[in-house]
């Protein structure tokens, strides 16, 4: 029974010597227990974090301990009434071939509904930030102007379609060609920005955005960042739901001082967390599976084959292997 642990915490950008495979007992499932085979492995920025001892709003990874995060697995035998054999469950479980869980620690997917893996992405975590972030903080009215950051990931290419389908203009940043023209093409932006060839993100920013911005939904942080808060409109919100271009760093980098932009433009600049807003999952669901089966929303995955390949997986997240949500198929 494959298991992958975390050997070292990472300094700088993880290294594969930072993991560890290896071969742990067949475990058997107690009372009210389900026995899960891993199907899909979701890897996430945030997983970055908690590799770290830091304190964060989420506990850090024990060391020779096995990683986790959201998974989709199939019950191979369960002694709780409400699953059976064949079924398929979701939860944050751990990153093994095969583990036990209690019964009310997963949910029942329904792969007839949409594919398994749509559950580790547009319905599920990414999907719920994409939407709650944005209308919880972003608060966005027709006709405004929306700047998206990691604009072709799992998070960032959901908020650039649900801002068109609220009738915003949309502006992407992403790192290659490739990525912003697959956010015209496939996601209905209205202006991409490829920030690897971009000198001046500043004026890359109030080109694309001739009213100025109104809403900014940050995935990334950084200089990025830096280039579009200094074309905030007033009352602009600021969605700050992810930093990846400083999860990797060992010395926080000092960037311009944002504060005089805040004030002269009334502006709100919140930190999101998606757990905060368990409450509204179910209608964020409701409404993300309704525009999906309207086709006003669509999604892309990068799916890597291999349990093995899990941490390579992770690892690629911060050289942008990925178009949209990456998963590791088992
Ligand atoms: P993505 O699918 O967006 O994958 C990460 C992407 O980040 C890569 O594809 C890459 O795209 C981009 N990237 C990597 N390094 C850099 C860099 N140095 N500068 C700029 N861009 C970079 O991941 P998710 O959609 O899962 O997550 C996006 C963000 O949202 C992350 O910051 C994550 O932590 C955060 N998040 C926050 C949640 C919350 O509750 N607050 C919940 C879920 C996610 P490119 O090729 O364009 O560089």
């Amino acid at each position: 029974n494959k298991t992958i642990v975390l050997d070292k915490r990472p300094i700088g950008k993880p290294k594969m010597s930072d993991f560890k495979i290896t071969d742990q007992e067949m475990p058997k499932e107690r009372a009210g227990e389900l026995l899960l085979k891993t199907t899909y492995i979701s890897v996430d920025p945030y997983l970055r974090g908690r590799m770290s001892d830091a304190k964060s709003y989420i506990d850090p990874f024990k060391l020779n301990e096995p990683i986790s995060s959201g998974i989709v697995a199939e019950v191979i035998s369960a002694t709780n009434d409400l699953y059976s054999k064949g079924d398929f469950v979701s939860g944050m479980l751990e990153w093994k071939e095969y583990q036990t869980a209690n019964a009310n620690a997963v949910y029942k997917v329904d792969g007839e509904k949409a594919p398994l893996s749509a559950y580790l992405g547009i319905l599920g975590m990414t999907g719920l930030t994409a939407y709650l972030g944005l209308h919880q903080i972003g608060a966005p009215k027709k006709g405004e102007t929306l700047v998206v950051s990691g604009a072709a990931g799992a998070v960032g290419s959901v908020v650039g379609q649900i801002g068109k389908i609220l009738g915003l203009r949309v502006v992407g940043i992403a790192g290659t060609d490739e990525k912003v023209a697959m956010l015209k093409e496939d996601f209905g932006f209205d202006e991409g920005i490829n920030y690897n060839t971009t000198e001046n993100m500043a004026k890359a920013i109030a080109a694309a955005c001739p009213k100025g911005v109104d809403i900014y939904f940050d995935n990334v942080g950084g200089e990025i960042s830096d280039g579009v808060i200094v074309n905030i409109n007033k009352f602009a919100r600021m969605v700050i739901c992810g930093a990846i271009s400083l999860y990797n760093e060992t010395q926080m980098p000092v960037g311009p001082r944002v504060q005089p932009f805040l004030v002269k433009n009334s502006a709100l600049m919140q930190g999101f967390i998606v757990s905060n807003y368990a409450d509204k999952f179910p209608e964020a669901i409701a409404q993300l599976a309704s525009w999906l089966g309207e086709g006003k929303l669509t999604y892309k995955e990068t799916i890597v084959d291999g349990f093995e390949n899990t941490p390579q997986a992770f690892m690629d997240l911060f050289v942008g292997r990925n178009k949209g949500k990456m998963i590791v198929k088992v």
